[in-house]
């Protein structure tokens, strides 16, 4: 099956009235994609009611579409059982579960290992956890593109280890990570490994079972999905051992005045009233996605990649941050220009129709190792096409001519 970009940029209902646009900045948020939008429309006007509490048809149809929607992300996932996902509001309340539920069981002098390329959503609540309960950090080596020093994994992943927290990819680089030496390593040390899907979940189909993770975590709004939902995948056996994080409705097995007890997981991490819209939505997103010619779409992507790569190395000023090799990162790129703040970039190629990001891109402790302050990032996804990478590439001819 051959791939047309601009076909399927006609799957998502803003870019198809907005063509115009060159929308470039997906690894923020990605446009949500037609299936995903219907489900939600459907489901929000003909089957609207709360979840795994009420018995009348209404609410049983609602019941069974948010279960499907879990084995939807069970498959894109290939996760043993839908009963290993949990839906959150997004890979930032994925990874604090984990946190709190797993943090929970660590005493003083365990540590969790990590990398200064993390997003802050998997490096604030590590920080917390040791505050809380006096773990140790351990912060895995970076070679001087930014990607994870698998030849020195044993600096940070001790003995002492219990959990490696570690991105899949970055969401300033693009770097994608090599997980199977950093899931050996913890394995060797009995320690348990949670992977931030959040930007890799995007390129594809995961597989976790191959993974060989024990938590993952990704957001449906990265995925062309709503947002406000996200998801945890978690081994069954590591969800069955851990404690609830929130406490509410819906997770309990029976409350007395003395005690209560915890339902099985799923349940046991989803408190309250869910995002059920949003989780349907997810859940058709990922459905849709699976059956997308995924190795023509990642050649796509490559292609655009290399031809921006191309076109950044020829304007002066411009350091790449990352490695340049595109077989080792998504198609994202940041970048710095000499003597120009990435916000004054961003809005002379918004007056161009290009959206990208500027700024510390959430990940400080990576911007202090490359000794930056911020970046401006420009995010491919399939809908991307050539002219849109034509439009940045001119309009940063523009940038460097007006304001250096
Ligand atoms: N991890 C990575 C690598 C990210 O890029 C992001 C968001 O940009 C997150 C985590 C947090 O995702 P969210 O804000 O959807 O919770």
């Amino acid at each position: 099956m051959s791939f047309d970009a601009l076909s399927w940029r006609g799957q998502f209902p803003l870019l198809a009235s907005h063509p115009q646009l060159h929308y470039l900045d997906s690894a923020a948020t990605s446009q949500i994609c037609r299936a995903a939008f219907d489900a939600v429309g459907l489901h929000e006007l003909g089957r609207r009611a709360n979840v795994l509490r009420g018995t009348y048809r209404l609410a049983e149809m609602a019941d069974a579409a948010y279960e499907d929607a879990r084995r939807q992300v069970a498959a894109y996932l290939n996760a043993g059982s839908a009963d290993e996902v949990v839906f959150t509001s997004g890979a930032t309340a994925s990874i604090n579960l984990v946190a709190h539920a797993f943090g929970e069981g660590l005493q003083p002098g365990d540590e969790v290992a990590l990398s200064l390329a993390e997003h802050h959503s998997n490096f604030v609540p590590w920080q917390m956890l040791r505050a809380r309960r006096g773990v140790a950090l351990r912060f895995l080596p970076l070679a001087a593109d930014g990607r994870i020093d698998l030849s020195r994994l044993e600096q940070a992943v001790t003995p002492r280890c219990r959990l490696v927290a570690v991105t899949q990819a970055s969401n300033v680089t693009g770097a994608v990570t090599d997980l199977a030496p950093l899931v050996a390593a913890a394995r060797a040390v009995g320690a348990r490994v949670l992977v931030d899907g959040a930007q890799a979940a995007q390129h594809g189909p995961v597989d976790v079972t191959a993974l060989g993770c024990d938590f993952y975590a990704f957001s449906g709004h990265k995925v062309f999905a709503p947002n406000g939902v996200g998801v945890l995948w978690g081994r069954a056996a590591e969800l069955e051992r851990l404690p609830p994080f929130l406490g509410g409705g819906g997770m309990i097995g029976r409350v007395t005045a003395a005690d209560t007890t915890w339902a099985p997981p799923p349940r046991r991490f989803e408190a309250g009233t869910p995002p059920i819209a949003q989780a349907v939505g997810l859940g058709a997103a990922l459905d849709w996605l699976r059956q997308q010619p995924w190795p023509e779409m990642r050649s796509h992507g490559e292609h655009l990649l290399g031809r921006l790569l191309d076109g950044l190395e020829a304007l002066p000023g411009l350091t790449l941050l990352g490695p340049r090799q595109p077989e080792h990162r998504l198609p994202l790129v940041s970048f710095s220009l000499a003597g120009i703040h990435p916000h004054d970039a961003c809005q002379v190629l918004d007056q161009h129709g290009v959206a990208v990001r500027g700024g510390h891109l959430c990940a400080q402790p990576l911007m202090d190792y490359f000794g930056v302050t911020a970046a401006v990032r420009a995010s491919l996804a399939p809908y991307n096409t050539e002219e849109d990478v034509a439009a940045l590439l001119a309009g940063l001819e523009d940038v460097v001519r007006r304001l250096s």
